[in-house]
């Protein structure tokens, strides 16, 4: 498969509500440790809102992913909603109008998502931040070529590790950043949801 459709998107979708919903619980007590303790039910509250969402016909992957951001700005609240509601609307442009687009067409959108996200967040590599799991989860998406079951998967691997590598890092932005010092020894939950994202991806594309 060299190409991502509507399909593969609302299996995305799906399964990634899933995933953040079973791993709310882990997502809310990483929060806690560095925050304030709600991601896990932030994310889970903006992800139920998306996918009763995505259950309607869409003619294109530009109209989903608006849908998707446009739902996350409004339900998820915090520090994330406006991040991940941004990265769907960046995500959305470069699909306006496309019922599937090309794998390293599909990358670029991706990154333009990332952009968005570290526009937003003026968070640098390294912040401690969703980025750290994002960032190499895209390099390793292009490193792998065109075929889009392989690259997934090898970005799934990368954002898992990138966010178990937030653990030693000392927090720069957000709550976390309050912390100081003490953010360190503990696994950015922003970054964990960022693994679950690229992992249902992979499994949408497999
Ligand atoms: P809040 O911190 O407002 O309670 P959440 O708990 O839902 O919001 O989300 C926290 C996560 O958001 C962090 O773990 C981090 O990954 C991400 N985050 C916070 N601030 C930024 C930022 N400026 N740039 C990128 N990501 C950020
Ligand atoms: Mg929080």
């Amino acid at each position: 498969m060299r190409s991502f459709a509507v399909a593969q998107a609302r299996s995305w979708i799906a399964t990634a509500a899933a995933w953040i919903e079973a791993n709310a619980t882990q997502l809310s007590e990483l929060d806690a440790a560095i925050g304030d303790g709600d991601h896990g039910a932030n994310m889970t509250r903006g992800m139920h809102a998306v996918a009763a969402k995505i259950g309607a016909e869409f003619p294109d992957l530009g109209a989903l992913f608006k849908t998707v951001g446009m739902t996350l700005l409004s339900t998820v609240g915090g520090a994330s909603g406006p991040l991940y509601g941004g990265f769907f609307l960046a995500v959305a442009k470069p699909c306006a109008g496309l019922a599937s687009i090309e794998s390293e067409a599909w990358a670029d959108a991706l990154a333009a998502g990332a952009q968005d996200i570290a526009r937003r967040g003026k968070a640098q590599p390294g912040d401690k931040t969703m980025l750290d799991a994002m960032l190499p989860a895209l390099e390793a998406l292009r490193a792998a070529g065109p075929e889009l079951a392989a690259a997934t998967a090898a970005a799934a691997v990368a954002a898992r590790k990138g966010a178990e590598a937030t653990t030693p890092l000392l927090a720069r932005k957000g709550r976390a950043s309050y912390l100081g010092e003490r953010s360190i020894g503990h696994q950015d939950p922003g970054a964990t949801s960022c693994a679950l994202l690229f992992e249902a991806l992979a499994e949408a594309c497999h």
